[in-house]
């Protein structure tokens, strides 16, 4: 596996690359079966895969949460390396944002709904991101995880507005043994939250309504973002302690 931090020495390799197709899948580590699924399912489709990790700054609204972002490049790529990916690329924030954060992608219907009325320029930061990523792999396909529903639904209508050579793979969510969906930010979670975690898959999942869904979290404890239905999916985000959790099920 190549392991390279300067984008120019990915672009070298890129303009060399004659085997297809090239599957990408963005991370901001912290790996775990989830982010694996994503890779595996690269695997079986792709000549190549990369994986790029990047805890990207300007999708954090809340300077803690970016500060105590969870990473681990030593394990990151240990279970890249296991998992069969081509090259991972970890680049930095003065590579990916010469610009000061100048240029921008800005949706402004679906990302201003559900997570993003409650972190104010999280999407834009996500999809000015996920399109420079793009133009820079330049993949034939790209992997995104169902457990971020808006985030896979605000990408493949970006691809399309913008006319981009890219096929969007929609991977399903992983889940630990007890339902709550793998999540980097699951290791904020102490022993009592982690226990009590699993109930927001439960309540979303088993429950007749969005409000039945909503009234059941806020007894257990849950501090409710938001529970919604949306065509047929049930979304919601809650904290537990000051960890934000999200999921969504099909209705
Ligand atoms: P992140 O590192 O959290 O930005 O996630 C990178 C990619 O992995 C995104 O496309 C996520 O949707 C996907 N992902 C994260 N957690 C899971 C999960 N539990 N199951 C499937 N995909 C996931």
């Amino acid at each position: 596996m190549k392991v390279l931090t300067s984008i120019a020495d990915w672009q070298n390799y890129r303009s060399v690359l004659k085997e297809g197709p090239l599957g990408f899948v963005p991370t901001m580590g912290a790996l775990h079966e989830g982010h694996l699924s994503l890779v595996k399912a690269s695997r079986q489709q792709d000549a190549l895969t990369i994986v790029s990790v990047f805890i990207n700054p300007t999708q954090f609204d809340d300077k803690n949460d970016f500060e105590k972002y969870p990473a681990d490049s030593h394990s990151d790529i240990e279970q890249l390396e296991r998992a069969g990916v081509d090259v991972v690329l970890f680049p930095d924030k003065e590579q990916i944002y010469k610009d000061d954060y100048r240029f921008k992608v800005t949706e402004s219907d679906f990302s201003r709904q559900l997570c993003g009325a409650h972190r104010p320029g999280h999407f834009d930061g996500v999809l000015t991101v996920v399109m420079r990523l793009l133009n820079l792999v330049r993949p034939d396909n790209a992997y995104f995880g169902e457990k971020d529903y808006q985030q896979l639904q605000l990408i493949s209508d970006m691809v399309s507005a913008f006319f981009m050579p890219v096929n969007i793979v929609a991977c399903a969510t992983m889940r630990e043994a007890d339902g709550l969906a793998m999540s980097s930010r699951n290791k904020h979670l102490d022993v009592g939250n982690r226990a009590k975690a699993a109930a927001l898959f439960a309540a979303l999942k088993n429950s007749g309504t969005a409000a039945e869904a909503r009234q059941t979290l806020a007894e257990q404890g849950f501090d409710v973002d938001y529970v919604e239905d949306l065509a047929n999916r049930r979304l919601a985000a809650a904290r537990l302690g000051s960890t934000r959790l999200i999921d969504n099920v099909e209705i």
